[in-house]
């Protein structure tokens, strides 16, 4: 079983509890570790992730929302101490984990590897819907 390393907890400040506390359920679960890229963002960041083509939005759910907490997470695979964006499946198990995590705390998320037009198979969200 893993556990989030003090530089994921760290970067999981100033995002909404209730999906810190799925994060932290997946990673009880989940089968592939996994590191914390990033939760909350500024807007200058995410203005620099359009630019690069690293975001597409700056209606990012990275920023802070209405309530003042950041309501995305990137997570991206740990293997041999090293972040690892391939194979792809080692995401499959992520998501895995997260959904099961997410059913489990009764909160809903949204999956970036489920997105058809831009997958982003480390990317977590709370629907703005339920978290404005
Ligand atoms: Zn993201």
């Amino acid at each position: 079983m893993f556990s989030l390393g003090d530089r994921s907890l760290q970067r999981l400040q100033g995002t909404h509890p209730d999906l810190i506390r799925v994060v932290q359920r997946a990673i009880g679960l989940t089968l592939v570790d996994f590191t914390v890229i990033q939760g909350l963002r500024t807007l200058a960041e995410e203005q620099a992730n359009v630019a690069s083509g690293a975001s597409t939005t700056l209606h990012s759910r990275h920023l802070l929302n209405k309530q003042g907490f950041g309501c995305a997470v990137d997570l991206a695979a740990w293997v041999d101490s090293a972040v690892a964006y391939s194979p792809l499946q080692l995401y499959d198990q992520i998501v895995l984990a997260m959904k099961t995590a997410a059913a489990a705390e009764n909160v809903p998320i949204e999956a970036g590897a489920d997105w058809q037009t831009f997958r982003d198979y480390g990317h977590f969200q709370l629907p703005w819907a339920t978290y404005p």
